[in-house]
């Protein structure tokens, strides 16, 4: 129980890692669906090995010729088997032997604590790598257990396999979690902690849930701490991905201005050249904009840079321009020099916030910037 508070697995993470693959059936080296699918095994049936090698492993686990173990399980359930089997199967099971009882040929072990079906399928899992689909569908996670317990590396695999495949579901995730982090299972303890806070609203109102917060108050609190975590993650990618947008959308104003001013489009261009005969579509989108908003400021009376809103854009727009060009003396943008001139008279806040600007401005626009513009 020492690990069930799950610190080994939440408390390092900021962000959810990508689980590694899924893992392969220890007899073939394939998954275990994969020789499923090639009809080695019969319906309902899940098997890695070949159909006769298979049949005599039933035979003899189903007939318990010669056997010698009994163990016994809950409701006094007896599960026959075969000491030299089961304990080459497992490590576990074999010390557990050792120490057995004995009386004639017989020696006895105890598995509590766990339906005796899913004993009986995970002794006969021991002999021949089988299962039916239901039983697994039942007993998954008491197999899990009894893998992890008796040390049954490949049941192990399987039980993971399986509930990543399908049978975990909104409804037991939170105590799969839980026998994850408990059976030492850190992938299925990923895919789980996913599910989780994917579906966090209907789990945490499942009994689960319910039954966790009172039995391992501790996890429920790390749990809720990386749903609080993730949230937050999820604004933070929002807020940059908007940023992202306003620079690249000043960076494309920027460009228009300096394409108005130089080419002209549309309606409006330098006095000196006759750019109406020869209009191109354009492909700057700031540019209507743009051209709407350079029309204002031509006409409007209260032309004050703190006037109006229209107005007060279009000089931030200009000094925006003068910081970022390149060659202020040949550059036909209004005001480019005058802007350059002021710097010295700017305060050193005004200094700062320009300068983070434009900084910001050229890196989200990265490569592709206009010869115009300043380079980084
Ligand atoms: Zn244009
Ligand atoms: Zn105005
Ligand atoms: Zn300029």
């Amino acid at each position: 129980m020492a690990n069930m508070d799950g610190k080994s697995l939440l408390s390092r993470k900021k962000s959810i890692p990508i689980p590694p693959p899924p893992p392969q059936s220890a007899a073939t080296g394939y998954p275990c669906e994969y020789v499923v699918m090639n009809n080695l095994a019969p319906r309902g049936r899940s098997s890695c090995v070949p159909t006769a090698t298979r049949d005599l492993w039933e035979r003899l686990f189903n007939e318990g010729y010669k056997a010698d173990v009994r163990i016994n399980t809950d409701n006094g359930g007896i599960v026959y088997a075969h000491s030299n089997i089961i304990a080459v199967a497992s490590p576990v099971l074999g010390g557990m032997l050792k120490q057995a009882n004995r009386s004639n040929r017989w020696r006895s072990i105890s598995t509590f604590g766990v339906p005796h079906d899913a004993v009986r399928v995970f002794i006969r899992f021991l002999y021949s790598s089988c299962y039916e689909n239901e039983e697994m569908k039942e007993f998954v996670l008491h197999l899990l257990v009894l893998s992890h317990v008796y040390a049954v590396p490949h049941l192990k695999r399987e039980c993971e396999l399986k509930l990543e495949l399908g049978l975990l579901t909104i409804d037991n995730v939170v105590d799969v979690f839980q026998l994850a982090l408990l059976c030492d299972a850190p992938r299925l303890s990923l895919i789980c902690h996913r599910k989780i806070l994917k579906n966090f609203k209907t789990v945490s109102e499942s009994e689960g849930w319910k039954a966790m917060k009172q039995s391992h108050p501790i996890l429920e609190k790390e749990l809720l701490e990386s749903m609080i975590e993730e949230e937050n993650s999820k604004k933070e990618r929002i807020r940059k991905m908007n940023e992202k947008e306003v620079y690249l959308q000043l960076y494309d104003a920027m460009e228009a201005l300096v394409h108005i001013c130089r080419d002209g489009c549309r309606t409006i261009g330098p006095h000196d050249k006759d750019f109406k005969a020869n209009q191109q579509p354009c492909r700057y989108t700031s540019c209507k904009g743009l051209e709407l908003l350079v029309r204002h400021f031509a006409g409007c009376k209260l032309r004050a840079p703190g006037g109006c809103a229209h107005c007060k854009r279009m000089w931030q727009l200009l000094e925006l321009h003068s910081r970022l060009c390149a060659d202020p003396n040949s550059c036909r943008v209004p005001l480019c020099r005058n802007f350059r001139q002021r710097l010295a008279k700017q305060s050193k806040k005004d200094e700062i916030r320009w300068t983070i600007l434009v900084e910001k401005i050229l890196k989200t626009r990265g490569i592709g910037i206009a010869p115009c513009f300043r380079p980084l």
